[in-house]
């Protein structure tokens, strides 16, 4: 079980405990749920409901050091929200697919319906601490102990829940709050969905910018003012953040990071944290990162052990 007393207390800036994936209270779910073909980021095929064979016994990674150098590095990045060891601990009792083959099938149908819970979960608690938001806090926390209460559901509940309608009504509300928090920042441009791969972006000024959905993958955002801007689901692999300032931006997630580049002038919310993998130093002036060399295998630990490619198709 976790090692914070209380799982769904609150995380220094704002964070909740329960929200972030405790491996150690999984049965590795991440590395048996999902299909993957090969690419760059994950080096073999896997069937969905196939354990990953590098998964060992006591379900732990046998290669978490290496990651990245034996071709695993979306290993590193994914974050299941905590939903792993909800499934595993709460939803199922502490009973492991392994041991209680019966559970197996229920249990892999529940995971992905509970990450996606978890991932709203995550966002409902973050727009909670928008200020500007307030007029919307008392539907945003509705909303929150609704899910809340689903995630309690009994597997045969869980796997007949319509989560897309759910999450269609958590996105508009995350979308207003989002808007509200923004509001005051003038001439704020909107790229929701955009194409922005590879993009120089060097010192923009993209305070409050909407970024919904944007594909940021390989921009260079070096010295970006992000200041406000709303990031839910972008997709920023090996985007260089390098000097770029996402103080106060809405909805950026640690895996968002954690795929990115950054350095030791990259400013970031208070309730993530500098992935292991970025420099402690200030890099050159136009030094560019680059693309998926700046982690040091292994460097994230436990935390890579049950990662997995965050945005990948068949998760
Ligand atoms: S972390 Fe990745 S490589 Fe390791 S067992 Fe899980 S799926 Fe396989």
């Amino acid at each position: 079980m976790s090692a914070n007393p209380d799982p769904a207390g609150p995380l220094p800036g704002g964070g909740r405990a329960d929200l972030r994936a405790d491996c150690a209270s999984c049965f590795a779910l991440c590395c048996v749920v999902p299909a993957f073909a090969a690419s760059a980021d994950f080096a073999i095929d896997k069937r969905a409901w196939q354990a990953c064979p590098n998964l060992r016994q006591d379900f732990r990674c046998g290669v978490h050091r290496d990651l990245r150098q034996k071709g695993f590095p979306g290993c590193t990045v994914y974050d299941c929200f905590g939903a792993g060891q909800k499934v595993s601990q709460v939803t199922f009792h502490g009973r492991d697919w392994r041991r209680a083959p019966e559970t197996a099938k229920r249990m892999f149908d529940v995971f992905p319906v509970m990450r996606h819970l978890h991932e709203l979960l995550y966002y409902l608690a973050e727009a909670l601490t928008l200020e500007a938001a307030r007029p919307i806090h008392g539907e945003l926390r509705d909303l929150l102990a609704e899910t809340e209460r689903l995630t309690g559901e009994p597997p045969e509940s869980l796997v007949e829940l319509d989560v897309a309608a759910h999450r269609q009504n958590v996105n508009a509300l995350l979308l207003r709050a989002g808007e509200l928090a923004r509001a005051g920042i003038r001439g704020r441009q909107d790229h929701r969905g955009a194409d922005l791969i590879g993009a120089d972006l060097r010192g923009a000024d993209l305070r409050g910018a909407g970024l919904r959905g944007a594909y940021l993958i390989g921009a260079d955002l070096r010295g970006a003012d992000l200041r406000m801007a709303d990031l839910i689901g972008a997709d920023t692999r090996n985007a260089d953040l390098r000097g770029a300032d996402l103080t106060g931006a809405l909805y950026l997630t640690q895996s968002q990071l954690d795929a990115a580049n950054g350095d030791a002038a990259t400013r970031l919310p208070p309730s993530l944290t500098r992935p292991p993998h970025w420099p402690d130093t200030t890099s050159e002036p136009g030094a560019r990162a680059k693309p998926g060399t700046a982690a040091k295998p292994g460097a994230q630990g436990k935390r890579s052990r049950a990662a997995k490619p965050g945005r990948r198709a068949k998760r």
